[in-house]
């Protein structure tokens, strides 16, 4: 069993979390260990959340050229398909989990199924498996045949469950000299987001939609979600009309989160878009509609001018911080 696992600076990302926890148990049900491939050097953090989930060993690929490289990435993976002795593949259904994915049934010609929810080996010939289909509005229970089986994991479906005990994980490392043209798609240049928190990951999602009113309009979200620790994520009506990048379009056609809290200003909760969020474990909304969509599928619904409600969200959490602040400095026996 092999599990493509993204990373970042905090170590593994949430989806791929996931992806491992749902590799594992498709491990256990034919008696195989699992195996991780990550891309470039792992850290600390990263090595400890992989025992931690069960990883016995661990693939430090590294490739002539450091960047993300679909074709390339897919090339390492087929290769250590057969070092692992791996009768499964597993990725997050991330946007990388599903390109790489598709490169390694086109390398491999093998079938690849994606957004995946569960999945067992039947005596070791067959895969059952259910997952979502159009944008989880539909279940789908299917067999999967064939000695080899590629999967993606529904990331807003499956739970993050490390193992009761951290294993040992030995960490081998992994050379490949993929060709020129493995790099043909490749990462030039990196724009936008700046190192904040991924959408995808995000613990704390401030959204924005068309009622937000303009490009200018933003300021604030962002604001709010700088003091939150916040990813933004905005609608398809703030994405077409180009106030916002379409890497922080939330939806059926976008990014799907699952954060603690999805904080959704002036967003009317058309189902597309609630697609994309139906994991947020807690939901409140600002909309001057009280009988927008949204306010049905939210904890709590503050009915009034998003212009208005978020700076002042702004000012008192600015004000409560700086509150706290202040006390810890005079609680401070060394001021
Ligand atoms: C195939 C397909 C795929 C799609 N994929 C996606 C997708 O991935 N993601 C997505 O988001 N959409 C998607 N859509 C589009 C989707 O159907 C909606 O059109 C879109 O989500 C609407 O965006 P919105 O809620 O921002 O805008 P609107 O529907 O225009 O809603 C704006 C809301 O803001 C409120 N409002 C207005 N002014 C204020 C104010 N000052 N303060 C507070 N509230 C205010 C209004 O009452 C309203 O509820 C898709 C559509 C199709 C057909």
């Amino acid at each position: 069993m092999l599990c493509l696992v993204e990373y970042d600076d905090d170590g593994v990302v949430d989806s791929s979390r996931r992806a491992l926890s749902f590799a594992r148990k498709l491990g256990e049900s034919s008696g195989s260990t699992l195996a991780a491939a990550v891309m470039g050097t792992m850290s600390a953090s990263t090595l400890a959340s992989l025992s931690s989930f069960g990883v016995s060993e661990a693939y430090e690929v590294s490739l002539s050229v450091d960047v993300y490289a679909p074709i390339a990435w897919a090339r390492a993976l087929v290769a250590l398909v057969d070092v692992v002795g791996a009768n499964a593949v597993v990725a997050a259904g991330t946007d990388r989990g599903h390109e790489v994915m598709a490169h390694v049934g086109a390398l491999s010609e093998l079938p690849m199924v994606a957004n995946c929810l569960s999945a067992t080996w039947s005596h070791g010939a067959t895969v059952r498996l259910s997952r979502q289909r159009w944008a989880g509005s539909l279940i789908e229970e299917a067999v999967l045949e064939g000695p080899r089986v590629l999967l993606t994991v529904a990331s807003d479906g499956v739970a993050a469950e490390p193992v009761a005990t951290p294993v040992v994980t030995t960490v081998r490392e992994y050379q490949l000299q993929p060709s020129e043209s493995d790099f043909s798609v490749r990462v030039a240049e990196w724009k936008g987001r700046g190192g904040g928190v991924s959408l995808a990951d995000a613990r704390v999602v401030v959204g924005g939609g068309r009622g937000v009113g303009s490009e200018e309009g933003f300021g604030p979200l962002d604001e709010l979600a700088q003091l939150l620790g916040a990813a933004v994520g905005v609608s398809r009506a703030v994405t077409s009309a180009g106030w916002r990048p379409h890497a922080q379009q939330v939806g059926q056609t976008g990014t799907r989160i699952s954060p603690e809290l999805y904080l959704a200003c002036g967003v009317s909760g058309a189902t597309q878009h609630l697609a994309g969020c139906r994991s947020a474990k807690h939901v409140v909304t600002i909309n001057t509609d009280a009988e927008a969509p949204f306010l049905s599928r939210a904890d709590y619904a503050i009915v009034g001018d998003v212009n208005v409600i978020v700076p002042a969200l702004v000012v008192a959490i600015r004000a409560r911080k700086s509150t706290r602040a202040n006390d810890v400095g005079s609680s401070d026996p060394s001021c």
